[in-house]
């Protein structure tokens, strides 16, 4: 996936934690939204992995990707996500790295998940916790109002719109910012209207699997942040497919 800049262009340097375990809704098209529109930008494109075992230099990547996973395998990434990982995704957010969690990945980035009798530690990058539910999963089609901004879209409000399954329910801290406003769907609790996290440049939400390719104005901002630029800098791509489809999915979420 490697890609060299042009002259004068920089270079994103991505690193997706535990690509092999928090994987499970078409994560990797996420990284492949971002490795094209880099690419044909001329933007150079590097992608590491850091999985169970390794140590995490913050220093070395703008992106940190966390996608969905089961239970089973998130109980895996939680220890050592807090024993090898925690303290260099601490410094890359203080420096304004962009660090994505997805659905799973999500819930690992805020301080607990917990599970019957047992809670999972995260690494409190987000002032949220987790429990998991007996009710229904919460499943479908959703969009959302982003509280980030590109440019203007109408109304001025960006959506974004995906697919959601899962048994956690998120609450937010007090003080803690939500990615969005549920215009349809579940979000963080299928109750209060809240979806996501976001602070600074660190954001986890529920929609996932391909978030990216429904949602390419969001992998552009993503994309900026991260090479700590305005997403007006980036040039404008040929997006009538990704248009399409960001349409087809709010179409599904009845937006
Ligand atoms: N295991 C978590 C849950 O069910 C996350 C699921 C996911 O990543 N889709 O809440």
């Amino acid at each position: 996936m490697d890609a060299s800049p042009q002259a004068g262009r920089p270079t994103l340097r991505v690193c997706a934690l535990y690509p092999d375990l928090m994987n499970i809704y078409a994560d990797r098209g996420n990284l492949l939204v971002l490795e094209r529109r880099c690419r044909w930008r001329g933007i150079g494109f590097r992608l590491q992995a850091s999985g169970l075992g390794e140590e995490l230099d913050g220093e070395q990547h703008d992106l940190f990707y966390i996608g969905g996973g089961q239970d089973r395998d998130q109980q895996l990434c939680a220890a050592d996500l807090i024993a090898r990982k925690r303290a260099g995704l601490h410094a890359a957010a203080r420096r304004g790295a962009v660090i994505l969690g997805v659905c799973g990945g999500y819930q690992l980035l805020g301080h607990s998940y917990t599970l019957g009798s047992e809670e999972i530690d995260g690494v409190s990058l987000l002032d949220v916790r987790t429990v998991r539910s007996d009710q229904p999963r919460l499943i479908g089609n959703v969009a959302i109002t982003a509280a980030v901004q590109v440019g203007t879209d109408g109304d001025g409000e960006r959506v974004l719109a995906g697919f959601e399954n899962h048994a956690g329910h998120t609450r937010l801290g007090s003080g803690q910012q939500p990615l969005g406003r549920v215009l349809r769907g579940h979000g963080n609790d299928g109750s209060s209207g809240l979806e996501g996290a976001i602070s600074g440049n660190t954001l986890g939400t529920y929609l996932h699997g391909p978030l990216l390719p429904k949602n390419a104005w969001f992998a552009d901002w993503l994309i900026a942040r991260a090479l700590c630029i305005d997403p007006d800098e980036l040039d404008p791509l040929d997006d009538a497919l990704e248009d399409a489809t960001h349409l087809s999915a709010r179409r599904a979420a009845g937006v």
